[in-house]
């Protein structure tokens, strides 16, 4: 289920609240998913509180990604009107100069976003300084890394910089259908304005969506999951529980069915796709904690969806020659990946 109207989003956040409450060791990833729910409800005052509650010094865990934590925090105030103390936590989070590119991402993008965009350039290259191999090395850069450089390249665009070699590796690295050079272009952007508004308007809304499905990527880090049994733990499934043999006819099967259940969320344009595994005792767990029985059919999805909150989900499909999400240990185009039409 998407949720979509902002009930369904504090519906939401309030489910996964409890959820971790039950799960205390995935309590940030539950929580920071419950914040990016209340933010796109417009309940911004408490998802900031939520990500005070993550931060307090007296937390029973610390948590792992603290400077995460801030940078959303920062983005999320600035949104509502606290301009000050988003600038303040801001500067801390680049001052921290934390390896996870996400930070700076989201750091780079409120300054941008509120118009800053020398700051906002700034903070893109401290990070890329920071994070990515030398600039004249054949080191490629990573998923997560990439985009520092395409936000960079961006901004650079917008304040009418030359291209310089950071730039043109994101030029490189860009898988996007349309070139960066055009997606990104000054010239479209600021003087068409001055005789076409409307293709002004195009143009930045075109930019927008660019940053805006980023910006959804990374508000909701929990992709849509389908959920996998691997062979010994279907087994022991459907020995204890026989009547879900109508769900599962056989591993073959159920793995055929994942592939394809992917391929078509892909294809009806669904980002953000992943795989969770389950276990059997963990799936006691859940259906005792949503009080029910493990052969409620309907508890599958709510089990898959809660794994991917609570950050079980691998991000699918593999990339490049990775193995097989199945586990079969051969590359993911000679297994399941393959036969691709
Ligand atoms: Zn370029
Ligand atoms: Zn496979």
């Amino acid at each position: 289920m998407r949720p979509d109207t902002p009930a369904d989003h504090i519906a939401e956040a309030e489910r996964l609240e409890r959820t971790a409450g039950l799960y205390p060791e995935d309590a940030e990833q539950l929580l920071l998913q419950a914040a990016a729910h209340l933010e796109l409800a417009g309940e911004r005052d408490r998802a900031t509180t939520l990500y005070d509650r993550l931060l307090a010094p007296d937390a029973q865990h610390p948590p792992a990604a603290p400077t995460l934590i801030r940078a959303l925090k920062a983005a999320n105030l600035w949104e509502y009107g606290h301009e000050a103390e988003a600038r303040a936590i801001i500067d801390g989070v680049r001052a921290a100069a934390p390896r996870d590119p996400a930070p700076w991402v989201i750091v780079a993008e409120s300054l941008e976003s509120h118009d800053e965009l020398p700051q906002a350039q700034e903070t893109f290259t401290e990070a890329v300084e920071l994070l990515l191999p030398p600039s004249d090395t054949t080191g490629t850069p990573s998923y997560e890394q990439r985009p520092l450089l395409f936000g960079r390249h961006r901004v650079r665009r917008l304040l009418g910089a030359p291209h310089d070699a950071w730039d043109a590796l994101a030029d490189e690295v860009s898988t996007s259908p349309i070139p960066l050079d055009e997606l990104h272009d000054p010239k479209r952007i600021w003087s068409l304005g001055s005789n076409n508004p409307a293709e002004l308007r195009a143009e930045i809304s075109r930019i927008q969506a660019e940053l805006g499905s980023y910006r959804e990527a990374l508000s909701r880090p929990f992709p849509v999951a389908v959920l996998h049994w691997p062979s010994t733990e279907l087994e022991e499934l459907l020995t204890a529980y026989p009547s879900l043999e109508s769900e599962y006819p056989s591993h073959e099967a159920h793995l055929a069915t994942i592939e394809s259940s992917l391929r078509e969320l892909a294809a009806s344009g669904t980002p953000n796709l992943g795989i969770v595994t389950g276990t059997v005792p963990s799936y006691e767990a859940f259906a005792a904690s949503e009080g029910t029985e493990p052969t409620d059919v309907s508890l599958l999805p709510q089990y898959a969806t809660t794994l991917a909150a609570r950050g079980r989900a691998v991000g699918w499909p593999p990339r490049g020659d990775a193995a097989c999400w199945c586990g079969s240990g051969r590359g993911y185009g000679g297994c399941h990946g393959g036969g691709t039409s």
